[in-house]
């Protein structure tokens, strides 16, 4: 059965918010077309497929659309139209998400001014309430996003010394938190934020998306609201996947080429992009988004890079009086923070693409201990959610110091990051979950190593009735 729809909806819409009007017939909004013509049901018509109608309307039998107060689409799409076509017609109505919020030039407070974006130290210690560990990344990072907005700041001025965007490269293992941390940040200072993952980016015209889809669903998060959108953040994942192929004789569409196109992007380019889906096509509104503003955040697991450092560092000091041991760098977990662009380019980045991202940060592989503290510090720690959840119940959960260990030594086992810690916790609460609403005497469940190990139950306190 077919959704009754309301088309009158657009036209409510539009007195209670921004958005622009699209042309129902070619589907470019106003801001491209000029003036629309609203016709009753919510219908708008730019100028000229208005003049198109006009053109090939002399063979139409009018008769038909005496009343246009009551059109509805569908007996539209019923009418005896003679040899008349409306040009490129789509009757379908135009989707919220395709909707375009307009340039609002009389915007009379500015999206943000230097006192919403705070200082280095106070984006840190927000960081910190759920981030854990990884201190020295959350503080480059904190001064290169302070940075970028005081840039934005002083780009309105458009006098004075021009600051050069700062671009962040996070360097870190799988599941160290690089995702998490931009997420929180994202939601902390309350900006868009798309992320992407460079493994689906292929150069125009190949099957995958292009670049520009990166910037469609950064529209998307920011509602359609252009403005708004051209200064959040892009997080482009798994960015070492689109390094050089070595080897190569044939084209390589999805390592250096995006390389290259991704670096109008990050240096701020004003590009084309279609409203409400990543795919260009013709019934899609565009809408021109300028990058400059948008702060880029590239991260990637950039295996064996290690042994790139490894290799320089050897060869440095393995000569003349200072030279080292052949193996000192063997157990060294801090190699990655040891990186530089040279490690970089050699792993198959492009030095144009390097050269857009000044700031590199790197995460550490998270140990035993950290990941002790993910279960029970952070804000929403998993935990936590746990509790909360039994606390409806009337019932308090806790967990033995010895069952964290293991849960932290099961989840080290993995070698996928905190990533292991959710699904390992999720088998077991599997049954506490189910069997503990079942008895309301139960008062308290305490989680103990023995029963994690499958060799006894957890601890049940009854409450004294
Ligand atoms: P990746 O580094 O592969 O992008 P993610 O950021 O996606 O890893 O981490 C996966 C999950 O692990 C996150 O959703 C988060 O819950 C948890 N996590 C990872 N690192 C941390 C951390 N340092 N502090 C708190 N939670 C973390």
């Amino acid at each position: 059965m077919e959704d009754k729809i309301d088309y009158n909806k657009n036209d409510k819409d539009d007195k209670n918010n921004n958005y622009e009007k699209i042309c129902y017939m070619c589907r470019r909004p106003e801001s491209k077309t000029g003036t629309m013509i609203s016709m009753p049901g919510g219908i708008d018509i730019c100028p000229d497929c208005i003049q198109k109608t006009f053109n090939s309307m002399q063979s139409m039998d009018m008769s038909k659309l005496t009343n246009m107060s009551k059109i509805n689409m569908d007996d539209l799409k019923n009418v005896d139209l003679g040899s008349f076509t409306i040009p490129n017609m789509n009757l379908n109505p135009i989707p919220e998400r395709a909707r375009v919020k307009k340039r609002d030039e009389k915007r009379t407070e500015p999206l943000f001014t230097m006192k919403d974006i705070p200082a280095p130290h106070k984006i840190k210690e927000m960081l910190d309430e759920y981030v854990i560990g990884q201190d020295q990344a959350k503080r480059i990072i904190s001064v290169a996003v302070y940075n970028h907005y005081k840039r934005i700041f002083l780009d309105k001025d458009k006098e004075g010394t021009r600051v050069d965007k700062s671009n962040i490269l996070m360097i870190g293992p799988t599941g160290s938190g690089k995702t998490y941390l931009v997420k929180t940040l994202a939601k902390l200072l309350n900006v868009p934020l798309a992320i992407a993952d460079a493994t689906s980016l292929t150069e125009a015209g190949y099957i995958g998306d292009d670049i520009e889809s990166v910037i469609s669903k950064l529209l998307l998060s920011a509602g359609n609201d252009v403005e708004r959108a051209e200064c959040g953040i892009v997080f482009i994942d798994e960015i070492d996947k689109i390094a050089k192929k070595k080897n190569t004789n044939s084209r390589d569409v999805s390592g250096e080429s995006v390389q290259q196109e991704l670096l109008k992007l990050l240096e701020g380019s004003k590009v084309e992009v279609p409203v409400g889906t990543n795919q260009k096509n013709v019934m899609a509104p565009m809408e021109t988004v300028n990058t400059d503003n948008i702060l880029f955040i590239c991260g990637g697991a950039f295996p064996a890079l290690d042994d790139i450092i490894k290799e320089r560092l050897q060869k440095n000091t393995s000569m003349g009086f200072n030279s080292d041991l052949k193996d000192k760098y063997d157990n060294d977990d801090n190699l990655y923070a040891k990186v530089t662009n040279e490690d970089i380019r050699k792993f198959g980045m492009i030095p144009e693409f390097i050269g857009r991202l000044p700031v590199i940060c790197t995460l550490s592989k998270l140990d035993k201990e950290a990941f002790k503290k993910i279960l029970i510090e952070p804000k929403n720690a998993i935990l936590k959610q746990y509790k909360r959840l039994l606390e409806l119940d009337e019932v308090e959960l806790s967990f033995d110091d010895d069952a964290m260990d293991w849960i932290a030594e099961q989840a080290m086992k993995k070698d996928t990051g905190a990533r292991a810690l959710r699904s390992i916790i999720e088998e077991f609460m599997l049954d506490i979950m189910y069997e503990t609403p079942k008895d309301k005497n139960i008062g308290k469940v305490i989680i103990t190593r023995d029963y994690l190990e499958h060799k006894g139950s957890p601890n049940i306190v009854f409450r004294n009735i």
